[in-house]
């Protein structure tokens, strides 16, 4: 089963060449998720062969243009492609106004559903999607205006039971998922065998959280604590913290302590300033202080394997 982060755009503000504003895309076992649509996110959504069919749910972090100025050039060419299944979109108010003004007045209907989930950048976490292998909620963060980050999470697995016990006490295929579920079982010899000598831990549940855009906010700590993969925005050098601090965003070293306070297994910075051309400074300050951090970058995967270590 899937659980793969794919970068799609990187840039704060606006696109520069080789740069497209927000955006991610995390498959995870049955759904897809965008996250945040930067302009001209399609071009990049194409490069990396996602379809609309490899879109469920798009989550959008807050209604500056760099996150949502790509939506509705998206959301037509998908009506033009002939996209007939339903659209969940979750964002905090504003989003549905804005996009029916733009489609009334470029004349534009879209031919699938798409339902509006609205949330309350005051009340996190909230749930925001169920299925059998995921949930996503909502995360505080702290920006100019009114932003959420998300945190999406596999629901924990049945515990996985041994093959060698399954043939040495003949279980029958009814009485496994109790045994999965932690159940001791009652052989036909009258011994009853507990869980432990059945079943082994199953592989941790995989998980990933998006903070963009947001200053350095210990608000979320208790939510990200030991994440596999956190995408943090690192929009300045520290020696522009001061900037940071007035604009509502985060530096590299600040990104950076926020992954080593979090305890996450991997750090991944995005949202760049257009002003830094060489990106390599914001990765040196920040592996001083958290060595797993990555920058992302157009097109680059960073998959969390069933019960495995982290690749980039
Ligand atoms: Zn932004
Ligand atoms: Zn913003």
């Amino acid at each position: 089963m899937d659980f793969k982060l794919t970068t799609l755009g990187t840039s704060a503000a606006g696109p520069v060449p080789g740069r497209w504003p927000s955006g991610q895309y995390l498959k995870t076992g049955k759904a897809g998720f965008l996250i945040d649509c930067g302009e001209g996110l399609q071009i990049s959504l194409q490069r990396n062969g996602l379809g609309w069919s490899s879109i469920d749910v798009i989550l959008i972090s807050h209604l500056h243009g760099d996150h949502i100025y790509g939506l509705p050039g998206l959301l037509t060419s998908w009506g033009m492609n002939q996209r007939n299944t339903p659209l969940t979109i979750v964002s905090p108010p504003g989003l549905e106004p804005y996009l029916a003004a733009v489609f009334e007045h470029s004349h534009t209907g879209l031919p699938y559903p798409v339902k509006y989930i609205v949330v309350d950048p005051e009340q996190t976490p909230e749930l925001v999607f169920e299925d059998k292998v995921v949930t996503v909620k909502t995360l505080p963060l702290s920006h100019r205006v009114p932003t959420v980050g998300y945190l999406i999470q596999e629901k924990p697995r049945p515990r996985t039971i041994l093959s060698s016990a399954i043939q040495a006490y003949e279980i029958p295929y009814k009485n496994i998922p109790a045994i999965k579920a932690g159940g001791d079982y009652q052989a036909a010899t009258g011994k009853l065998v507990p869980n432990t000598e059945l079943t082994v831990d199953p592989p941790p549940a995989r998980s990933f959280a998006y903070a963009s855009d947001t200053r350095p906010n210990s608000a979320l700590l208790p939510y990200i604590k030991g994440v596999d993969i956190l995408f943090h925005e690192a929009t300045f050098l520290n020696e522009l913290r001061e900037q940071a601090e007035i604009s509502g965003h985060s530096t590299a070293a600040q990104a950076a302590e926020v992954g080593l306070a979090g305890e996450v297994k991997k750090l991944v910075l995005g949202h760049f300033s257009p002003r830094y051309g060489d990106l390599s400074p914001l990765l040196t300050e920040a592996q001083t202080i958290f060595s797993n951090t990555s920058l992302a970058k157009e097109g680059k995967v960073f998959e969390v394997p069933y019960g495995g270590r982290i690749s980039a």
